[in-house]
């Protein structure tokens, strides 16, 4: 997933990304408000996670902007402050979930999953595409009873264009859900990682599971079990 962060507390900031990237996330920041804003509008990101108590600019503001301009990404608030108008107004501005501190980080991820799944349209964590089944809380993967051995990039990758089925996803939008910022782009890497996926998911050939639309990017095609 492609996270953004906005909290101004330095520490707090670091230990939360630092958490999110060892379990493989990819996690931009920001310490103000109208800096996360910028982010948030001009960027793609699976889900937010926004302070609500921020120097410049509310997170409140951030997201009612961001609604407004009809960004429609999940968003989870951190709040320290336990007055429970605070968790309302900030749900009211748009937000999805909450989260007061202090946390823990496995609880903020679990969250952060369940967020961005809720978004693809399913209810729970086994995502079902007929032969190909992927579980999302474990990270596993089964074609016909079968389990697939995949790389942590290569689930990642599987992901998000399972979690965009039946949509064209461009080779740009993968390379950005898979790097931060400041890491290589060279989209030839995307093209080995599908080669590499394709072989591993359906190694004789015959399902087909992701389409390459030339010059447009790449579509996964199985249609999915209702769920
Ligand atoms: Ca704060």
């Amino acid at each position: 997933m492609r996270i953004l962060l906005i909290e101004d507390e330095d520490e707090l900031r670091e230990q939360i990304a630092e958490a999110l990237r060892e379990r493989d996330e990819v996690v931009e920041v920001a310490a103000s408000g109208e800096e996360g804003f910028y982010l948030g509008s001009e960027y793609p990101f699976d889900v937010a996670v926004v302070d609500l108590g921020l120097p410049d600019l509310e997170g409140q503001e951030v997201i009612r902007r961001w609604r407004e301009q009809g960004r429609d990404f999940p968003i989870l608030i951190l709040t320290a402050r336990a007055r429970w108008q605070d968790k309302v107004a900030g749900l009211e501005a748009g937000a999805d979930d909450y989260l007061v501190k202090p946390f823990h980080m496995e609880e903020l991820h679990a969250r952060l999953r369940a967020l961005v799944r809720r978004a693809a349209g399913w209810s729970q964590p086994v995502w079902r595409f007929g032969p190909l089944v992927m579980d999302t809380a474990a990270q596993t993967v089964h074609v016909d009873g079968r389990p697939v051995e995949l790389t942590a990039f290569e689930y990642k990758l599987l992901h998000h264009l399972a979690r965009n089925a039946g949509q064209v996803v461009s080779k740009l939008e993968l390379t950005e859900h898979l790097y931060a910022q400041d890491y290589d782009r060279d989209s030839n890497v995307i093209e080995v990682l599908i080669g590499r996926l394709r072989r591993k998911l359906d190694p004789e050939g015959n399902l087909k599971p992701i389409e390459t639309l030339r010059g447009r990017g790449y579509r996964f095609a199985l249609p999915r079990d209702e769920g």
